[in-house]
Order: C-alpha cells, then structure tokens, then sequence
C-alpha cells in the first residue's frame, strides 16, 4: 500500500531531498501537497513531477505565477497562511515538517492535530513549543519521527523500555567551519565564511547556527523534549567527519551509535518508510577510505551557545521560546550585515535578561512570547547600534 505524503517546505534543502526520494520511489507513496514560500519554479516543477495533487505557496503575491506555471496540470492552487495550514490539515498519512523557523510551527501542530506521522526537521516547533507539542502529539494520537540527523540516529538506537538503563544522550557536532579558529581570528568573522560548513549542504539558516554551535545547544533542547531526558543526561561531542550521527550511553558501559554519510536523505528516507527501511541508492559509507575518526570536547569558550543554551533548558517554561526567537532575529541581523557574528550570543543572553519568566500552555501563547521576544531583539540590536 502506498503512503501518501506532504511536505511543508518542499522547496528547501530538506524539502528537495526529500522529493528526490519519493521521484525514486513512485509505486511507495503518493503526494498530497507541496508547500513553499517564494520559490514558485522549483515548486511547480517538484508537483508536476510527483503528480501532487495540491501546491501551496505562503507569500499571496506569487498566487497568479503559481497558476501559470500549473495551468492545465489539475493541481489545486492555493496561496496564504491558511492555505499553508490547509495543505497541513490535507490527509497525508506522513507530513514532512521542514519550513524553516517559527513560521513551520502552525502547520506542524496542524498535522498534529489530524493524527499524522510528523516527520520533524523544523526543529524550531519543538524548541519553541516543546511542552505544548509534546502533549498535542498524545492528545491526538500523532506520531513524531525526528528528522535531524543526531535526534534521528538516538531514535534508530533508543529504546523506550530501556530508558532507565539510559546514561546519557551524547550529540555529536562537526564543530562547524570555526572549530580551529583562535579567538582573534573568530572577531573578523564574515557571513561568506560562516555560510561555508565544512560537511552539511543545508539552508542558511541552519548552517550559520552550525558555525557557533547554537545549532547544538537547541538541538540538545530539541533531544531533551523528544527524548525525555534533563540537560544533565545529554551531552555533546565534537566530531568533525559527521560520521557518527549521535550515540546512547547505557549504564553497562555499552555505548549504542549510529553511522552513515553526511547526507540527509539518509534520516529522511528512515523516516519515510518507518517503521521498515528503504533500499536507497546513496553511496555506502567506507570506514577504510575515511580512516580516522576523531572526537573532541567543545571549547565553551570560544562557543559560549551551548552554555546559554544549557541554562536556558534548565530554567525551562518559556525561555527556550525566547532563545528560539532572538536567535532568529539576531542570526537573520547577522545576513544583513547590521551586527557581527560574535554579536549573536550576548543579543539572545541580553533578550532574556529582560523578559519575566512565564510559563506555556498553548500555541497561540507561545507566539505571544515568540512575537515579545521579537520586538525586544530588534530594540537590543537597534540600541548597540546607535551606541
Ligand atoms: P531552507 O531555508 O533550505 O528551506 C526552507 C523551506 O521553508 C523552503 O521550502 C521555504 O520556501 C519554506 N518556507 C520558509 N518560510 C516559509 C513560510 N513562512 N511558509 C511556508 N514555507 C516557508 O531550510 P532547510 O531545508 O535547511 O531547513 C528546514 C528546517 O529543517 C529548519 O528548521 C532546519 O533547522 C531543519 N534542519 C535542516 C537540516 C538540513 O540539512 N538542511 C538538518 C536538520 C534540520 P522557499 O524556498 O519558497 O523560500
């Protein structure tokens, strides 16, 4: 039988590969809707291709150039949020969760509320919302398979009834493009360089977070939600191939990993089939070619994020939401060249100094916070600006 999807940022770096696996397998699944922002050639192309049966684009201004592109093809259009939640609430058994940034959090708790299998790489839904997420995915009977490779590879060697047998959590990160650079070096930082990871392909957001690991102190959020597990049971490593994909310690001394090329169709594809696996034709991982595998601690230092983002999961309620929010706004600051690289840090440290501490019941409290937190951001970057 046949699975039928949709993916939410099907235009994106996960969303194309995920398209990729399904135009190899067209007898496994059958698509629903494509969802996108801007990107109406890429979107039309991957829906004619995959014979979705409707293609969404958020930004209205593009409504008439989506039908034009489609135009004789019987895809339904539609464009708009709604029409994004829309497409979400549309019934897909599986539902790729890949829009990037808060705005993926809507339509992710959409396919929520339906029941569907979610297949979470829109890691900002779970930072921000953890809580409320959490309780909607058991209210509605849905089901969450974690997207991120790292969260990805501890799902493929967790297992429920040996939680208590759990040491740790240990996360792996390439220690992005900066890992050798000498404090000096990390003041000139530029946007070209911070766009470079040294083994992920992946969207600009996500790879600048790559650069000063804030990436892996949300993702340790991230694995502490999905996983249950407290901030001290969760530890990172930095491993610069990004070969091991994450690792379970159980309290025999037995350490559980899982590998696989830096390639994400390798996550994706698990969860696309899950729970069998699926052939793909990604070239094997050779342990003899790559040789050497290397592991470090992270300098916390040079990287105070993981650090922040240690304190913000220990406080918990709504500061992962904050650190979530300012984070956005300070990394989309950075791209615009207003503030430095090494600026990103104290902005999301300084936004939650001056936010009370409240706590998170709901979704439309959770953009609450996400909107305040917002507004603060650009004030404290406005500020240093004019200083
Ligand atoms: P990209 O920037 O490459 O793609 C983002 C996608 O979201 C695009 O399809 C974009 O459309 C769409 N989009 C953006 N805003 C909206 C909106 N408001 N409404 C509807 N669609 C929107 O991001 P990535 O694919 O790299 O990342 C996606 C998510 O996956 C992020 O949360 C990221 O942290 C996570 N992730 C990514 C990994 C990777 O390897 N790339 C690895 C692990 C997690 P358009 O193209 O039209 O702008």
């Amino acid at each position: 039988m046949s699975r039928s999807v949709t993916i939410l940022g099907s235009t994106g770096s996960i969303g194309r590969s995920t398209v990729d696996l399904l135009l190899k397998n067209p007898d496994r699944f059958t698509v629903e809707a494509l969802v996108a922002q801007k990107d109406i050639a890429t979107l039309a192309t991957q829906a004619k291709a995959l014979q979705a049966k409707m293609a969404v684009i958020e930004d209205e201004s593009f409504y008439s150039a989506l039908k034009e592109a489609l135009v004789g093809t019987g895809i339904k259009i539609a464009a708009g949020k709604a029409a994004v939640i829309e497409a979400a609430q549309a019934p897909a058994d599986w539902v790729m969760s890949a829009i990037v940034g808060t705005a993926g959090l809507r339509p992710t708790y959409a396919a929520i509320e339906r029941g569907a299998i979610i297949a979470l790489a829109n890691k900002e839904s779970m930072i921000s919302a953890g809580p409320v997420v959490l309780k909607a995915l058991q209210k509605y009977n849905a089901t969450l398979l974690p997207v991120d490779s790292e969260h990805n590879a501890i799902f493929q060697v967790f297992h429920e009834p040996h939680r208590s047998e759990v040491e740790k959590l240990i996360l792996t990160a390439s220690g992005g493009p900066f890992r050798t650079f000498t404090p000096e070096q990390m003041t000139s930082i530029t946007l070209e360089q911070a766009l470079k990871h040294p083994n992920w392909s992946m969207g600009p957001k996500v790879t600048i977070d790559c650069a000063n690991l804030m990436n892996k102190g949300l993702e340790m959020i991230e694995a502490s939600y999905i996983f249950g597990f407290p901030e001290d049971q969760i530890d990172i490593l930095i491993h610069p191939q990004s070969i091991v994909h994450s690792l379970v310690a159980y309290h025999d001394g037995s350490v559980l990993a899982q590998l696989g090329i830096h390639d994400m169709r390798v996550p994706i594809s698990y969860t696309l089939a899950w729970p069998e696996r699926m052939e793909t034709d990604l070239p094997r991982l050779d342990l003899s070619a790559i040789k050497q595998l290397t592991f470090e601690a992270p300098d916390a230092n040079r990287f105070p994020a993981i650090s922040l983002a240690r304190q913000v999961l220990k406080s918990g309620k709504d500061r992962p939401t904050i650190l979530n929010a300012a984070n956005e706004v300070a990394v989309q600051s950075f791209v615009q060249g207003k503030i430095s690289f090494l600026d990103i840090v104290p902005i999301c440290e300084d936004v939650l100094d001056q936010m009370s501490e409240s706590s998170l019941n709901s979704i439309d409290e959770v953009l609450l916070i996400d909107q305040h937190a917002r507004q603060i951001s650009e004030k404290v970057i406005h500020k240093k600006n004019a200083s």
